[in-house]
C-alpha cells in the first residue's frame, strides 16, 4: 500500500551538465548523447513503439539509497533552509527509503547528534552557476564555451572548535580552518581514498567555486557511511579531505577534460572499446540503437 515518506524527490539528482556528463563523455560520448534521446523519449526504435527495457528508471538501488540518505543529511543540516523540492515518496522506494534512514540516523551519531558538526553551514544544496555572471566567470576560467553546473551537497565554514572535534572524532587533521565544500557520500564497501584524490569531482567543485565567488576553499571533504550490516564508530564512517592546492594542480586536466568531452559529445563520437564494460552489454548495443561506428 501507498504511504507518503517526509521526503523528497528522489528520482533526480545531479544538476545537468556537471562532471559525471562530461566524464562520461570521455567514456562513450555516443552513449552520453543516446541516453539523453532515451531520457526524452527520443530514440527512433522508442518512438516506432518497440517496447524497449524500462530505462533508467530510478537508477540502481544503491543510487536510490544513496539519493534519499544525501536528502536526509541536507534537510537535517539544512534546518530553516526551505527544499524546493519536497515531494512525497511512494512503494517504489520504501525499502529504500528505511536503509537510507538507517544510514542517516549512524551519520547523525557520528556528527553528535548535531547539525552544526562541521561548523557554521552556509549553503546545502548549492547550484552553480547562480547566474549570468558565473556563467561568464566559469567561461573564463575554464576557458570553455559549453555549459557546466554543479550541485555541492553543503559549503561549511570550519572554525577552530569544528576542527578539532573532527580530528578527534575521525583522525583527520584538516588544513585549517575555513570554507569547505562537503559532499555526503555511501558505499558498500570501505572506500578508496584515492579514488577521491583522483576524482575531477573534487577538482572541478572546488574551482568553480573559487571562480564564481572568488574565495578559495580550504578543501573538499568527503564524508563516507559504509553499509555495513552493523554500522560501527570508527569504521562505518570514513573521513577524506582534498585539500585546495590538490584542486589547483587539477585545473588543466579539468579543463582540457571539458573542451575534449564537449567536442566529441558534440560528434556523437562511439567508443566501441566501452560496449561490454565490466562484462555487461552496453544498453544501446542491446536495443540496436547504436551501430558503433
Ligand atoms: S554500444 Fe558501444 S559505442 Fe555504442 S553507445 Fe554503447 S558503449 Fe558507446
Amino acid at each position: 500500500m501507498s504511504k507518503l515518506l517526509p521526503i523528497i524527490d528522489a528520482v533526480s539528482g545531479g544538476s545537468g551538465r556537471g562532471i559525471s556528463y562530461y566524464s562520461a563523455g570521455m567514456k562513450c560520448a555516443r552513449k552520453v548523447v543516446l541516453d539523453n534521446e532515451a531520457k526524452d523519449g527520443r530514440l527512433t526504435r522508442e518512438a516506432e513503439g518497440q517496447a524497449p527495457r524500462e530505462y533508467g528508471k530510478g537508477g540502481s538501488e544503491a543510487t536510490r539509497v544513496g539519493t534519499i540518505y544525501h536528502a536526509l543529511c541536507e534537510q537535517w543540516h539544512g534546518k530553516g533552509i526551505t527544499f524546493p523540492k519536497a515531494l512525497p515518496s511512494n512503494d517504489l522506494y520504501d525499502t529504500e527509503y528505511h536503509e537510507a534512514e538507517r544510514l542517516f540516523k549512524f551519520y547523525k551519531k557520528s556528527c553528535r547528534n548535531d547539525p552544526g558538526y562541521w561548523g557554521h553551514v552556509e549553503a546545502v544544496e548549492m547550484a552553480l552557476p547562480r547566474g549570468e555572471e558565473d556563467i561568464a566567470a566559469l567561461a573564463e576560467y575554464f576557458q570553455f564555451k559549453g555549459k557546466l553546473t554543479a550541485l555541492m551537497d553543503m559549503v561549511v565554514r570550519i572554525d577552530s572548535e569544528a576542527h578539532a572535534r573532527i580530528k578527534l572524532d575521525h583522525g583527520i587533521t584538516l588544513p585549517g580552518t575555513g570554507l569547505y565544500i562537503l559532499d555526503h557520500k555511501s558505499s558498500k564497501q570501505k572506500a578508496n581514498t584515492g579514488q577521491w584524490d583522483m576524482s575531477m569531482q573534487f577538482v572541478a567543485y572546488q574551482l568553480m567555486y573559487f571562480a564564481c565567488t572568488g574565495e578559495a576553499p580550504r578543501g573538499m571533504i568527503a564524508a563516507n557511511i559504509v553499509r555495513h550490516k552493523k554500522l560501527e564508530a570508527g569504521k562505518s564512517f570514513n573521513v577524506h579531505c582534498v585539500p585546495w592546492e590538490e584542486a589547483e594542480r587539477g585545473r588543466l586536466a579539468l579543463t582540457t577534460m571539458l573542451n575534449v568531452s564537449s567536442g566529441l559529445i558534440e560528434m556523437s563520437m562511439p567508443n566501441p572499446t566501452a560496449c561490454f564494460d565490466w562484462f555487461r552489454k552496453c544498453y544501446h548495443y542491446e536495443q540496436g540503437n547504436c551501430e558503433r561506428v
